[in-house]
């Protein structure tokens, strides 16, 4: 979750007196965006986490036991936490063991080094006042709200600053644990609700109570999620490809409307599996959970706080969009923030696919022209990787996103290749990393088309490429247009495929080469190119 259009006329502020550029490049935590060697040498396999939550002091503590493999003998590795947090101790084989701390770095030594393949288990303790959100999601931390009966209601979101402003772990997103254990020390009067199934419940002491959280599949780090609220708990089951148990988590006086909003939990479910495949996380169930911020795509337990309300189209943006994410983002995770277009152009597509599924094509339509006027296109998608890029000052890889991957389809023709492509990507890439390049080779590969220059133009340009059209009117009352296509690569060339009224399809190959076609005066050229395709028109 990271649409940032609330918060965006504050930001055009912004960005008006700082160079965009530098603000990308002093991401907030940019010590830890390098995957240098002391990184990528291991492979982390578990994350055991307890944390005591204590919401009026605002306090947590805690252990990390972290299981990692080593891919390369080191006698280094570097994990990351907060310099702003305290890194009590750390225990390996049962004994102290030093580190040294810079910035948000934290360096293990091992003196005897640590061989290739071997496994290991560094167990890290650590206390603080974790870093508040300013503006949850987007600017994140943790939230420490009432809720309307004056219970402790505690929520977390982190992706854009990385789990690591809480958790000791490494933070990079080319490295997902395989699995996890969430164990939430909370309030007794309270209930803590982590990611994956709920393991075991007890009681700690007269104050506190635990509750033990289990992730099986492979998890990002920013998903590793805290919810503490005076919550009850309402089970439904999905039958769809499997049968899969959901579970929804919501302030005890929201339940009858939980009950009643959340049964759209099903069509949404139905459709991404008919689009997307399987629902990826079948053994950690399916969560909603009521949180003090909007939303946000918390794997297996998806942070709700969009007050049960729909929009004009009629679902519930937080449930489609961040459900979206658990193909696009949590199953199939970029490998570095700088490819997040992965995550948020495909979920946003997801959107129009529902109402595609749940309306029509017409619909979903009208609903991708909505997002098109949010376009800004001041700069490219791709971001800079290496330097925990999270800069990012527009919303395009949503919007403008979503509209290259709808005129990806426009310029396919094929909708039964186009939609086997999106579930073939669910597959291939199933609880996998990639990056863009990837992505773009399997669409070279699956569609048998180079995208090469497309992608170049749509993902690292900024601009979108324009139309230009001259029209003329012909003796015969037809119409003839001229079309060329002006962008930043000389090479582009866009095949358009032009839907005539009466089903005929007329295909044209746009390039910088001005290409002449006759159509018949009845036929709205701008709108059906508005529609179906991102291209300016500049019309002489
Ligand atoms: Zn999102």
């Amino acid at each position: 979750m990271r649409t940032l259009n609330h918060c965006f006329s504050f930001l055009l502020f912004f960005i008006s007196f700082v160079n965009v550029q530098s603000l990308h490049a002093k991401a907030k935590r940019k010590d830890i965006g390098k995957l240098v060697f002391e990184r990528s040498c291991f492979d982390v396999i578990h994350y055991d986490i307890e944390v005591k939550i204590k919401p009026i002091e605002r306090f947590i503590s805690g252990s990390n036991a972290i299981e990692f493999k080593m891919l390369e003998a080191s006698s280094k590795i570097q994990l990351d936490y907060s310099k702003s947090m305290n890194l009590d101790s750390a225990e390996y084989l049962g004994k102290p063991i030093a580190f040294k701390r810079k910035g948000n770095i934290v360096l293990f030594d091992f003196p005897g080094g640590l061989l290739k393949n071997s496994s290991h288990n560094l167990l890290l303790y650590f206390s603080g006042k974790p870093l508040e959100a300013k503006l949850a999601p987007w600017d994140g931390g943790f939230v420490w709200r009432k809720d309307n009966n004056g219970y402790d209601w505690v929520g977390l979101a982190c992706e854009g600053l990385g789990a690591s402003a809480w958790l000791p772990c490494k933070d990079h997103w080319s490295d997902e644990a395989e699995g996890a254990d969430i164990t939430l020390i909370v309030p007794n009067d309270l209930t803590g609700v982590s990611n994956g199934k709920l393991i075991d419940e007890k009681i700690v002491d007269s104050a506190f109570k635990a509750f033990h959280w289990r992730v099986v599949n492979p998890i990002n780090n920013y998903s590793i999620s805290i919810n503490v609220g005076r919550y009850v708990n309402i089970v439904d089951t999905f039958s769809g490809i499997n049968k899969l148990p959901l579970s929804y988590y919501v302030l005890d006086y929201n339940q009858a409307s939980a009950e009643k909003h959340f049964l759209q939990v099903h069509g949404m479910l139905e459709a991404f599996e008919y689009y997307f495949g399987q629902y990826p996380f079948k053994d950690d169930s399916y969560k909603l959970v009521e949180t003090p911020y909007w939303g946000m795509e918390h794997q297996s337990c998806i942070a709700y706080g969009n007050n049960y309300n729909n929009n004009n189209y009629g679902f519930d943006f937080i449930i489609i969009h961040e459900s979206g994410h658990e193909w696009f983002g949590n199953s199939i995770t970029a490998s570095d923030a700088a490819d997040m277009w992965i995550h948020e152009s495909f979920t946003t597509y997801s959107e129009a696919l529902y109402m595609e599924y749940q309306v029509d094509k017409t619909r979903a339509i009208e609903y991708l022209s909505e997002q098109k006027k949010k376009i800004v296109s001041k700069y490219p998608m791709q971001g800079p990787r290496g330097v925990f890029y999270h800069g990012r000052t527009d919303s395009d890889i949503y919007y403008k996103g979503t509209w290259m991957l709808h005129t990806m389809r426009s310029i396919l023709n094929n909708d039964s290749l186009w939609f086997a492509c999106l579930k073939e990507m669910n597959s291939i890439y199933f609880h996998k990393i990639v990056n863009t390049e990837e992505t773009v080779q399997f669409f070279n590969k699956k569609t048998r088309y180079n995208w090469d220059l497309f992608f170049k133009q749509y993902l690292y340009k900024k601009s979108i490429p324009e139309l230009e059209i001259k029209q003329s009117i012909l003796n015969n009352g037809n119409i003839s247009y001229s079309i060329r296509l002006e962008s930043d690569l000389k090479d582009l060339k866009l095949p358009l495929n032009i839907k005539l009224t009466n089903g005929e399809v007329i295909g044209i190959v746009v390039s910088d080469k001005p290409i002449v076609i006759e159509l018949d005066s009845r036929f709205d050229l701008y709108a059906f190119i508005e529609a179906n395709y991102l291209l300016r028109i500049e019309r002489e």
